[in-house]
């Protein structure tokens, strides 16, 4: 166990696998005592286990970050148990790949309720409370994505280009508050992201494209959270885009 995030206390959503699920293990090693929030309590249970078999302090939260009462009755539960809210990793995502041509529409209204207002939500709900502390630091989980738009994920760009634009205009409004704002890119990381595409073809091309590269994994995205937090108060890490050595 390592200190610099000692006392701290870190909320991260999505962390029931993949990028969220690492960067909890790696914010407990620092220190903190993470917030881990997903809808799959089992798995939330199995990681708080080895959070603290690690020697580490995590408080599992069941929530849909797509439902706002349930986002705010979480940070609420969070701060009154935790006393305060210093990191907050806006990770929780889907990625419904596909054609806009054709498309079912009710996978871009998944991604826009979990990547976009989910994180807003989130973010709405943290904010007061860093306010208040005078202090902060929201990371938020966009992609390559958000940087550049392809063929048959134009509606998963959307959401991520979003969270850019998002993060920035945050920035803007938080940096008098002591409330830092990175925004983090990656390219493809070796997740379970990709089981939930629903649209066969996509799934399909996506598959190929992976077999093509070494992928990231998710401790390599950890890493780069975990370098953006622990940085001096008076460095604020905006953006990181990182990508497989491989990919295009
Ligand atoms: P995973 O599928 O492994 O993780 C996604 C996490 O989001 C899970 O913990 C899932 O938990 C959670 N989640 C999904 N919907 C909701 C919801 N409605 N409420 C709360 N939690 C939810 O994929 P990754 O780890 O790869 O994805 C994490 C983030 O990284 C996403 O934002 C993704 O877009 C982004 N990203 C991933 C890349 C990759 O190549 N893997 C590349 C670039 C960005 P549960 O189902 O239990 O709710």
């Amino acid at each position: 166990m390592a200190n610099t995030l000692q006392g701290k206390v870190a909320l991260i959503t999505g962390a029931s696998s993949g990028i969220g699920a690492a960067s909890a293990l790696s914010l407990a090693a620092e220190g903190a005592h993470v917030a881990v929030v997903a809808r799959r309590g089992e798995r939330l249970q199995d990681l708080v286990r080895q959070i603290q078999k690690n020697g580490g302090q995590a408080l599992p939260i069941v929530a849909d970050v797509a439902d706002e009462q349930e986002v705010a009755e979480m940070v609420k539960h969070v701060k009154n148990t935790l006393g305060r809210i210093d990191i907050l990793v806006n990770n929780a995502g889907v990625m419904l790949l596909g054609q806009i041509d054709g498309a079912n529409t009710e996978d871009w209204r998944r991604m826009v309720a979990i990547n976009v207002m989910g994180l807003m939500y989130t973010t709405h709900a943290v904010l007061p409370i860093m306010k208040e502390q005078n202090r902060g630091h929201i990371v938020n989980i966009s992609s390559v994505a958000g940087r550049v738009a392809r063929a048959g994920s134009g509606v998963y760009n959307v959401t991520k280009w979003g969270v850019v634009a998002f993060s920035e205009a945050l920035r803007q409004e938080s940096y008098k508050n002591n409330i830092r704002v990175t925004v983090i890119e990656p390219g493809a990381v070796a997740t379970e992201l990709t089981d939930h595409i629903t649209d066969e073809a996509a799934k399909q091309k996506q598959g190929e494209w992976l077999q093509g590269l070494t992928p990231l994994e998710s401790e390599d995205i950890a890493a780069a959270i975990v370098y953006a937090v622990t940085q001096p108060e008076r460095v604020n890490v905006n953006e990181i885009l990182i990508r497989p050595t491989g990919q295009d």
